[in-house]
């Protein structure tokens, strides 16, 4: 391999430490200790662990969590009631509700009725509007956990042409956003990039991934990006997570890209710890919005 790791877990402790310094100052400042509520719906095995790690994370920066678990069957009313509540609920600064729902039940209903300051996933439309005006409230975790992992590791983004795989509300689209953005929180050179994002749909994907300086793939499947696909020097993000037989895989193949690219991000231990790092941070800041 002669790519330079791009260690995702070290990065998320070193982000965690910064946060349980700025969540103490908080605490003292305002009385106010910062609190997550996490809505878990059913029994899905990858949920439960997800949401269990969210909640472990809390717990090492200082951040107060609290999980609903509900029923598979619930119903849409007694879920938004609840949504509705949590809202109402001062001591709750966080709402997240963990994906996906049960069938059954509308996502986008659920996932609008959360209080636009309390969205700390950034997924209601007031947020995402937001962002895509160049001036967020809470940036999207996945995408800002991308964006952290360049920033801190001096790489930066303005002039480069970045190829983003995958248009999704949850990772792809908001990082098109971000990247191409005017100005950022971590300053210029982690934004005004060329982007260009690629789906399904997309005729000839390896003439648009060869072209790109930064390559990130967020598509869901296993080892997609091959050594011919990617241009020799470029970097490489890799946000997929899929499970096959042998355990966790990104959606690139990882040794051989790894032997031509000048940076990549592995599976596990890549952008997954930095997505959870970056859901405390928004808990933290809307304890401060709703303080305010
Ligand atoms: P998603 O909602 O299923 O979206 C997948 C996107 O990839 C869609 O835009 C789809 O195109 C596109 N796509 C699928 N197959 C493709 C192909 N063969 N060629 C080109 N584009 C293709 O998935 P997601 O929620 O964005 O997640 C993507 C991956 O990231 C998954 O492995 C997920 O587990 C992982 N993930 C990781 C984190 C983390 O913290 N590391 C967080 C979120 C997600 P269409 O729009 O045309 O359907």
């Amino acid at each position: 391999m002669t790519a330079h790791l791009l260690d995702g877990k070290t990065l998320a402790r070193q982000i965690q430490d910064e946060l349980r310094v700025q969540v103490a100052e908080q605490i003292e400042n305002s009385a106010i200790t910062p609190k997550l509520a996490a809505v878990l719906v059913g029994e899905d095995p990858a949920s439960q662990v997800y949401v269990r790690n969210k909640q472990q994370a809390c717990d090492r920066v200082g951040i107060e969590s609290q999980l609903v678990h509900l029923p598979a069957d619930v119903s849409q009313d007694d879920l938004q009631a609840l949504v509705a509540k949590l809202n109402r609920d001062d001591s709750v600064h966080g709402i997240l509700v963990q994906l996906p729902l049960p069938r059954h039940l509308s996502t986008t209903r659920i996932l609008d009725a959360i209080h636009p300051l309390k969205d700390v996933d950034a997924f209601h439309p007031e947020n995402v509007g937001r962002l895509a005006q160049g001036r967020p409230r809470f940036l999207p975790c996945t995408p800002h956990g991308v964006l952290q992992v360049l920033h801190r590791h001096n790489i930066s983004v303005a002039g480069k042409h970045v190829v983003i795989l995958g248009r999704s509300d949850i990772v792809g689209r908001p990082l098109s956003l971000l990247l191409g953005a005017k100005d950022s929180h971590l300053g210029p050179d982690a934004c005004n990039a060329t982007v260009t994002v690629c789906h399904s749909q997309t005729p000839d994907l390896a003439h648009y991934t060869r072209s790109a300086d930064i390559l990130v793939a967020a598509i869901g499947r296993p080892k997609f990006v091959t050594r011919d696909m990617v241009r020799p020097g470029a970097v490489v993000v890799d946000v997929g997570i899929n499970r096959i037989e042998t355990g966790l895989v990104g959606d690139v193949d990882f040794g051989p890209v790894a032997e031509i690219a000048s940076h990549i991000t592995p599976v596990p231990g890549g952008i997954g710890p930095l997505t959870v790092t970056m859901l405390l941070h928004n808990t933290l800041h809307a304890a401060k919005l709703l303080q305010e």
